[in-house]
């Protein structure tokens, strides 16, 4: 089977090959990191955490780095806004970025690169770049120089009269307009490091591609982000690695993901209309909400609702529904198979089939997930008659369809996490009567409670905020 992946490059999907036998390499834009992460950021890191689990599955050996933009612009002017220092600021968030990533479960990315800790390799591509005639210095900084580089505008399909638009960096000495920042002599209060045009800081584009060449080298398979991204950044990057290298291209497969919206808009920290990582998982596992994401492909954009999520969650309890009334069978004692147990693993074949079709075009997530659908309507249809199932098959069967969650990050609670969560809910149920009890002060009924709790081994402890329960036993 071949897996295709869709190239914004050549606007087409593509036989994916990786450059050097099984290898690949996998670099994605991390987080400026000033604030709290918010959904857009869980829409576009559990995408290539899906990625790089279906690469991983398929069997290639892929390296996934991701760097930090530890300093910029806004975490200067957010760390003035506070009153704290920058780079301060920067670990604070990025150490709650981390936090947000193992909540909703993205594991996959093998490095995690600091721009702060890659100054050496940043200065010696500015200077390669200057050596080589492709930049400039100004009395403000280093600037690329595009008139250097026919091919500037190739990635976002834009001509040289649509790039005239857009204006970056306002020093008026640049050569061209668009000539964008590589490294900002220093300016009063910023954070600045030593380098041969004097102090100052990188630019961002550079931060990319020094700690790619880094861990990557100069040309390697898959580089992502999300669609804002194309232009000018990733623009940007050809520019730098490829007038650099002199090696084309510098990724040979150009991915980016669609928005998180919020009616119709971006979710972003700008706009002011974001709901954060941390917020979202006080109302919803984390399942849910990768389930809600991954129930749109990774390309096209995803509108949040609350409604959206809460039928996520109505769906992925349907899974859970046939996978658990499935490990749920009794176990026959028997090493033939009926028909109809044959007719199930066939199922479950099938599944794992049209499963991988899916994936391999180009991460087809919603079409993936109606597979495991379909297998859990055949799963259920074969609990609802059978009074015990072969071993094998349940082994088989469920096997196949935690594997297949696992790709996307969902079906991972074990029957026991489920009841220990059924528990957790009924208590806090029983809690919040009593709470209305005292509010209406019954404290006959609120008293009956905690006697009755204490019976079954449930302690509680009432604090002004809220009632704390505990078992005794443990
Ligand atoms: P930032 O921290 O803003 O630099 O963003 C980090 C990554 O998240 C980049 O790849 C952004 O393009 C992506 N991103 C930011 N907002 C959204 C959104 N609303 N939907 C999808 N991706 C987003």
């Amino acid at each position: 089977m071949v897996l295709k992946i869709y190239n914004t490059m050549t606007r087409k999907k593509e036989e994916f090959k990786p450059l050097t036998n099984n290898r690949v390499y996998l670099f994605v834009c991390g987080p400026t990191v000033y604030d709290y992460s918010h959904l857009g950021h869980a829409r576009t890191y559990v995408s290539y955490d899906v990625i790089a689990r279906w690469l991983r599955h398929r069997g290639y050996s892929l390296l996934f780095l991701m760097n930090i933009t530890d300093i910029d612009d806004k975490i200067i002017k957010r760390a003035e806004e506070k009153k704290v220092d920058p780079i301060k600021l920067a670990r604070e968030y990025e150490k709650y970025f981390y936090e947000d990533m193992n909540a909703l479960g993205i594991d996959t990315v093998n490095i995690y690169a600091r721009a702060t800790e890659h100054i050496p390799e940043i200065i010696s591509q500015i200077r390669r770049l200057v050596d080589k005639g492709y930049a400039y210095e100004t009395d403000t900084g280093i600037y690329f120089d595009i008139g250097k580089f026919p091919g500037y505008g190739k990635l976002s399909h834009q001509k040289p009269e649509e790039l005239r638009k857009h204006r970056v960096e306002p020093d008026p000495t640049k050569k061209n307009p668009q000539d964008f920042s590589l490294w900002k002599k220093h300016k009063p209060g910023e954070p600045s490091w030593d380098s041969p045009w004097g102090r100052g800081r990188p630019g961002w584009h550079v931060e990319d591609t020094a700690i790619a060449e880094r861990y990557l080298g100069q040309q390697y398979d898959i580089h992502g982000g999300a669609v804002d991204l194309i232009f000018p950044h990733h623009e940007a990057e050809i520019a730098q690695m490829e007038s650099l290298s002199g090696k084309k291209p510098m990724v040979k497969y150009w991915t980016h993901t669609g928005f998180l919206l919020v009616r119709g808009e971006k979710m972003a920290k700008s706009l002011g209309n974001f709901v954060t990582i941390r917020e979202a998982l006080k109302k919803w596992p984390p399942e849910t909400l990768r389930f809600f994401l991954v129930s749109t492909h990774y390309r096209s954009p995803v509108d949040y609702s609350e409604e959206k999520i809460e039928q996520a969650q109505k769906s992925l309890e349907t899974l859970y529904n046939a996978l658990n009334t499935f490990e749920g069978l009794k176990e026959a004692e028997r090493d033939n198979l009926l028909k109809k147990e044959k007719e199930m693993l066939e199922e479950a074949v099938k599944a794992e089939k049209k499963f991988s079709e899916a994936m391999d075009d180009d991460f087809n997530t919603p079409l993936a997930l109606s597979a495991l659908f379909e297998l859990a309507r055949k799963m259920n249809l074969f609990s609802s008659k059978a009074e015990e199932v072969n071993p094998v098959v349940k082994r088989r069967v469920t096997g196949v369809m935690r594997r297949l969650g696992s790709v996307l990050g969902i079906l991972k609670r074990k029957p026991l996490e489920i009841e220990k969560e059924l528990t957790d809910q009924l208590i806090e149920l029983i809690l919040e009567l009593r709470d209305r009890a005292r509010k209406i002060k019954d404290w006959g009924t609120a008293d009956w409670i905690r006697d009755k709790l204490g019976e079954i081994g449930i302690e509680l402890e009432d604090t002004e905020k809220e009632t704390k329960w505990r078992f005794k036993r443990i």
